[in-house]
């Protein structure tokens, strides 16, 4: 307890002008007291120095004092003339002031002199005849309430702050459900008062649809809780409480549950938007890889409780980088926003039920699509989903309005038979993808199932037996005839590496080239063909003494790699091959390579070896393009010479490369002519040079050279018996 300084109040014209200086800790006392004897005994009590005594009947100076002198407590003499309006100015402050605790000095102890006062304001009472201690000890009361009081006083105040800034309000609840407001519940409930409800029944009946019985039974089961429910309010907007519960009260045998309610909309739609940011794919909107996998979680706990199956899918479109490389990156952004647009348009309005449909990033979206009775049963989504992704898509550009058209590979993986958990689905329909891909690189969609991981436990498996392979030379080179068209004369041999696997037996080069690309074997197995073919050819020179060429396939990979012309120019000057004897075939991927490639072809060309497009018209060769790079050969794709007598387009296709790789200075060559009609065909076209079973089958080195020898022997190779030696051994013709 502070020390107490009795002030006597200073007459009106000693009102100070300023406050009067700050007797920090020492409360002012102010005494007004009608008799003597009785003030001696307040002034001892307190014993305080500096004291006046002031007429009090003026009560506009008492203001003015309150307001300078700040007085902790009064003393009031309930005798003094005025007394009552004395007090009730100092108890219940006004003008800006606080109120001051009155300690009542009361002549008797009647009921009407306590009833007086109290009336007045007072705080506290003492009867005559008085004693200083006891003054003492009520005055060191009266202050210490008045401690606590202002610290309540405080507490309310930034309660009343916090509930009304937080916009919270608390509620009570008896054992009858009836229920009692704190501050303010409309504000935080958005009702008017009128329709606040009384009891815990009104109250779960505001509740939205879905909220209504997790808010039930949190608040009938009698343990504490905190949750999120929404409730309608009178403007018709929805706000979210949170509420917090516990049984404040069991002290009456029947526990009353308490809990605060706070309207957390804004945090809520606020935490939400950031919750989005986290977890959508920006340039789409759709969820990212992060949501996919908690929406993934829930449906498989579905999936997992029904014993259903689940497929997930994902989508990899195809070309969108090149619309970014002719159109610029924001066109290729809009690609895949509007193809993100359809998608989710398709998993809300169907005709496809998807639950959960996002965004991986780099082209590739994910859909999941539960409850699948069987594998079978997806096709129709697989279908619908591919033809929204090759629909036309139209863009606006900065040249004017374009159309474009991708394509779409889509892997699958089933739960449970391909994963049942989210990474390994996701994954695993990774590697359907990357299958489709291997499958089909030109297709433009794919669907492909991930048959677990056998498929990729093969592959790597293959690809460690191709390495051996390799370093043990265990791969062969066959060579395939080529004969000029006009003359039928045999000109060379095509040199295709063959590899006869222990376990799988022959693996086509269709199946282990892409393998040796991918892991870079492909450095070394095309050195291994390069020699080999090279060695071949020389031996041939010298053993027919004519010029034989020799074509070798390169891929592009190979010269990603490597430094290819340094390594033709070393096998070239080993074997001793005449450079004009050698034709390397470079499919059209070459373009993809960029501005190297010409420079590439350049340093190629200058070695003096022949340089040709093979599989000419399947890939998206430009004129200009193939204008600046030095080739000599093109070769027409063997669909085209498949579908010349059935389509007429694959004809006029057929003419049209004839016509332009002449027009390029080129010779043109035609590959996989299988009957005599086509030949014949292709030599009225004018192609130069043809290529196929018609001729010859690639054949062993061994057997490739009896077959020279018979043929050069007797001159031009005959179409019509080749055929038909083609036809009775099924390998390749015998002489
Ligand atoms: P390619 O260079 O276009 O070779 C022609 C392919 O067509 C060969 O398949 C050949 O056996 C086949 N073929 C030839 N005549 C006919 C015919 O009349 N009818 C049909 N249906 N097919 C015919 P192969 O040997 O399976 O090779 C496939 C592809 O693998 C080659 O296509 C080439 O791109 C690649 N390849 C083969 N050997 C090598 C190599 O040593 N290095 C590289 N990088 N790629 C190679
Ligand atoms: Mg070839
Ligand atoms: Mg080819």
């Amino acid at each position: 307890m502070k020390d107490l300084t009795l002030n006597r109040i200073a007459g009106p014209t000693e009102v100070p002008e300023t406050p009067l200086p700050a007797t920090q800790n020492v409360p002012r006392i102010w005494v007004a007291i009608h008799d003597a004897a009785c003030e001696r005994i307040v002034m001892a009590a307190v014993q305080a120095a500096g004291m006046r005594v002031l007429d009090l009947t003026d009560h506009a100076e008492v203001q003015a004092w309150r307001r300078r002198a700040h007085p902790a407590a009064g003393v009031i003499d309930f005798d003094l003339p005025g007394a009552d309006r004395l007090c009730e100015n100092l108890a219940l402050g006004g003008s800006g002031s606080p109120g001051v605790p009155v300690l009542a000095l009361l002549r008797n102890s009647g009921a009407d002199e306590l009833e007086r006062a109290f009336a007045a304001g007072a705080a506290d009472f003492a009867f005559q005849p008085l004693t200083d201690a006891l003054i003492e000890h009520r005055l060191r009361f009266l202050l210490r309430a008045e401690e606590q009081r202002g610290a309540l006083a405080r507490s309310e105040r930034q309660l009343a702050t916090v509930k009304r800034i937080g916009r919270i309000t608390y509620w009570e609840c008896d054992a009858e459900g009836l229920l009692v407001w704190g501050d303010h519940p409309e504000r935080v409930l958005g009702l008017p008062v009128g329709r606040l409800p009384q009891n815990l029944t009104q109250l779960i009946e505001l509740a939205h649809a879905e909220d209504r019985r997790s808010l039930a039974s949190a608040l009938l089961a009698g343990e504490p809780f905190a949750l999120d429910w929404r409730c309608k309010g009178d403007s018709g907007r929805w706000h979210t409480l949170h509420q917090h519960a516990e049984v404040v009260d069991r002290s009456l045998g029947q526990a009353v549950l308490g809990g605060t309610l706070q309207d957390v909309t804004e945090m809520r739609s606020a935490q939400g938007s950031l919750a989005r940011l986290n977890t959508r794919d920006p340039l789409t909107g759709l969820g990212n890889r992060q949501h996919l996998l908690g929406e993934l979680t829930h449906l498989l706990a579905g999936a997992k409780r029904s014993a259903g199956r689940l497929a997930v899918i994902r989508l990899d479109i195809q070309n969108f980088k090149r619309v970014s490389h002719s159109h610029g990156m924001s066109a290729g952004d809009e690609v895949l926003r509007q193809i993100a647009v359809r998608l989710a348009e398709l998993g809300r309005r169907g005709p496809l039920h998807l639950d959960a449909i996002g965004s991986l990033g780099g082209g590739e979206f994910l859909a999941v699509v539960a409850d699948l009775d069987t594998p079978e049963a997806l096709e129709a989504h697989l279908r619908c989903l591919r033809a929204n992704c090759m629909a036309p898509i139209h863009l606006q550009l900065l040249t004017g309005p374009a159309e474009v058209v991708l394509g779409v590979r889509l892997g699958v993986a089933f739960h449970p038979d391909d994963g049942s958990d989210p990474e390994t689905l996701i994954s695993n329909a990774g590697l359907a993808v990357a299958e489709a891909r291997r499958s089909n690189p030109a297709g433009d969609a794919f669907f492909f199932r991930a048959e677990l991981n056998q498929r990729a436990r093969e592959r790597v498996t293959l690809e460690a037996d191709l390495r051996l392979a390799v370093e043990l030379g265990d791969l062969q080179v066959n060579f395939q005839p080529k004969v000029a068209a006009g003359s039928g004369e045999v000109i060379g041999a095509e040199a295709l590496v063959r590899w006869h696997h222990l376990a799988h037996g022959d693996v086509s080069p269709g199946r282990f080239i892409g393998l040796a690309e991918e892991s870079g074997i492909i450095t070394e197995l095309g050195t291994f063909v390069l020699e080999q073919a090279c060695r071949a050819a020389c031996d041939w020179q010298r053993r027919w003494q004519r010029p034989l060429g020799v074509a070798v396939n390169v891929s592009v990979e190979q010269l990603r790699r490597c430094d290819f012309p340094a390594l033709v120019e070393r096998v070239l000057a080993q074997t001793g091959l005449p450079p004009e004897l050698l034709e390397l075939e470079l499919t059209e991927g070459i373009m993809l390579v960029g501005e190297d490639s010409v420079d590439l072809m350049q340093r190629l060309a200058t070695l003096g070896v022949k340089l040709a497009i093979d599989d000419f018209g399947t890939g998206y060769s430009s004129l200009a393009y193939l204008r600046r790079l030095p080739i000599n050969t093109v070769k027409i794709d063997q669909s085209f010479v498949r579908g010349m007598q059935t389509a007429g387009d694959d004809q006029a296709v057929v003419e049209a490369i004839i016509t332009l790789g002449h027009t390029l200075g080129m010779s043109v060559v035609a590959e996989g002519v299988e009957n005599a009609a086509q030949a014949a065909l292709l030599a009225r076209l004018g192609c130069d040079v043809l290529q196929g079973y018609h001729f010859g089958r690639p054949m062993s080195p061994a057997r490739w050279v009896r077959w020279l020898d018979a043929h050069l022997s007797g001159g031009a190779v005959e179409p019509a018996s080749a055929q038909q030696r083609v036809l009775t051994s099924g390998v390749g013709p015998l002489p």
